[in-house]
């Protein structure tokens, strides 16, 4: 009474080659093979999954064996004994082996043994072996003698998703047939087909978002609608998105909208709606980088849309799109994104991990200046053996920044800009100190397409010349491109009027607070006040004061320094404070 459910892609497997979808090549080879009796005595099967491999080598078996036909026939009936048990896979002599399971050699030779006994019903024996990467080599090296001498009437048919795992020995000694992954438009179609004949309700946008979601595997494709043929009718995109926990494709396009006319806060908005709506952030990403994909295919190929897997609705909002964006960009955001999708699945929290990686693309686009990566060969030689150069600082007081104006067409100036970048350059530096220092000490005052100006304080410009090649380094990490680095020293008085605090992340665990004792001198007639203004940690707003002598020992000098660094301080001498 109760029926076994057929699921549709055993129902509507290919009986004939005729009948096989997305694989005409082989399919007319394999048939020409059967009509002039030119079958060959070992076969490779390989590509990705649901490309047809199984089923090829079951009708290439039926066609063999065919009872109805007096000898082998390129349109078995389907219908007969022998056709009815191969597609059922219990012929007695099609015998179907999962090389996963049967890995070992004893397998092998028992196969081997039994293939020397003729045929009991079939004209021809055929042996498929799937997933035969799984062997092992001794098992493939018992395989070689029977697969270059069969006994008569005796084909082998291996099948596998990675070929790359058979050795050579084996793969020359086969004819060998390469499934690839079936078009998309091939799988809509065909999915078109079995949704009319089994009278399932479903949208076109449905079985476009469908057949994409296969990626090549018509199987896949098949279960799928499957699946979804359970829902009521009619079956819309939303159903196949809810179903997938996929971005939908209009939505999708709206996102890389406000991507490409950089609203930040339009991609905050949209990434906590979708997530909050149960989408997965590593979807997201993955939508987006297809769309940047398809971008990039329609620039470079604008004729070709069969190329991209956007839908055809959506092709002229995908040119609009492109056309508001150049090819360098969206090459760069790809390769920007590339390593991000590893990230993100490492990542505790995708949330926000997400959001800093979207938002990361528009910063980039920001603050690089468009021709940095057109830097001539002679500049980088240059950049690789630059110098601080110490430019007097009552000069550059004067006009920080008319020498570097000539000749140069994009100058990042902005002082948000210039503490955001430095803040990122600071980031990269492993060693806390040397982070403090540049922090404290240091400060960018332009980047221009060649030079990167930084100012320095004159009592510490000679530490930092000792660390230049690491700041070099972190410069051209950040930047993507060297630059010559021009160091600008300027009075430490005048620095604590004008040099901006910057905020530093670090962790005050891998600094140790200095042990310093600190010396009030009453015989000095130049005795005055250290005072160590704390901008960042301390937010009373008042300095705190440490009386101490202006004429320090080396060694005191140093311990105070440090502690100023530690403290994103400074040390001010002010001679003309009295003591209280
Ligand atoms: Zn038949």
């Amino acid at each position: 009474m109760n029926q076994v459910y057929d699921p549709l892609h055993h129902k509507y497997r290919p009986q004939r080659f005729d009948q096989l979808v997305g694989q005409e090549t082989i399919a007319t080879i394999l048939s020409n093979a059967i009509l002039y009796n030119r079958i060959a005595p070992a076969y490779l099967f390989s590509g990705p999954h649901g490309t047809g491999k199984t089923s090829s080598a079951r009708i290439l078996a039926r066609s063999l064996n065919c009872l109805v036909h007096d000898k082998a026939t390129t349109i078995p009936c389907g219908t007969c004994e022998l056709c009815i048990s191969i597609a059922l896979g219990n012929a007695l002599d099609v015998i179907e082996i999962d090389a996963a399971s049967n890995t070992g050699v004893d397998n092998i030779r028992s196969v081997i043994e039994k293939s020397r006994f003729y045929p009991v019903q079939a004209r021809w024996k055929v042996y498929v072996i799937d997933e035969c990467h799984m062997l092992s080599t001794s098992a493939f090296n018992a395989l070689l003698k029977t697969l270059e001498e069969p006994p008569p009437r005796v084909i082998f048919i291996l099948a596998t998703t990675t070929p790359y795992r058979i050795p050579p020995t084996i793969i020359s000694r086969c004819q060998r047939f390469d499934f690839h992954c079936i078009s998309l438009s091939i799988i809509r179609d065909h999915l078109r087909f079995i949704a009319q004949s089994e009278k399932i309700d479903i949208t076109s946008q449905a079985l476009q978002l469908v057949s994409q979601t296969a990626q090549g595997s018509l199987r896949d494709a098949e279960s799928l609608l499957d699946q979804l043929s359970l829902l009521p009718s009619p079956i819309g995109i939303n159903a196949v998105s809810n179903l997938l926990g996929i971005v939908p494709e209009v939505e999708m396009l709206d996102f890389v909208s406000s991507l490409v006319t950089l609203k930040p806060l339009v991609i905050l908005e949209t990434c906590r709606s979708l997530l909050d709506r149960g989408r997965e952030a590593i979807s997201l990403l993955t939508g987006v980088t297809a769309i940047l994909r398809d971008m990039i295919i329609l620039t470079v190929a604008p004729e070709r849309p069969e190329l991209t897997s956007i839908s055809d609705e959506s092709w002229s909002r995908l040119i609009a799109l492109t056309n508001e964006t150049s090819l360098q960009r969206l090459l760069k955001w790809q390769n920007q994104l590339k390593s991000s999708e590893v990230d993100l699945r490492q990542s505790a929290q995708p949330r926000l991990r997400l959001e800093v990686i979207l938002l990361s693309l528009l910063t980039e686009v920001d603050y690089q200046p468009s021709h940095t990566t057109k830097l001539p060969y002679g500049l980088k030689q240059k950049t690789k053996n630059s110098k601080a150069v110490n430019i007097d600082p009552i000069l550059v007081t004067e006009s920080p920044v008319s020498s570097f104006k000539q000749g140069v067409s994009e100058i990042i100036n902005n002082a948000q800009e210039l503490s955001r970048l430095w803040n990122e350059i600071l980031a990269t530096f492993d060693l806390p100190s040397t982070r403090l220092l540049l922090a404290q000490q240091a400060h960018l005052v332009q980047v221009d397409g060649s030079k990167v100006t930084i100012k320095v304080s004159e009592n510490w410009i000679a530490t930092l010349r000792s660390r230049l090649p690491l700041l070099e380094n972190a410069i051209q990490n950040v930047l993507n491109t060297p630059k010559e680095l021009v160091l600008i020293s300027v009075n430490s008085k005048l620095k604590s009027q004008s040099i901006p605090q910057y905020s530093v992340p670090f962790v005050i665990n891998d600094v140790s607070v200095p042990n310093i004792s600190l010396v009030h001198n009453n015989s000095n007639q130049n005795t005055g006040f250290l005072a160590l203004s704390i901008n960042d940690i301390i937010s009373s707003g008042s300095p705190i004061k440490f009386k101490g002598s202006s004429n320090l020992r080396p060694k005191q000098d140093e311990e105070l320094k440090s502690l100023a660094n530690f403290f994103n301080g400074e040390i001010i001498l002010d001679p003309d404070e009295e003591i209280s």
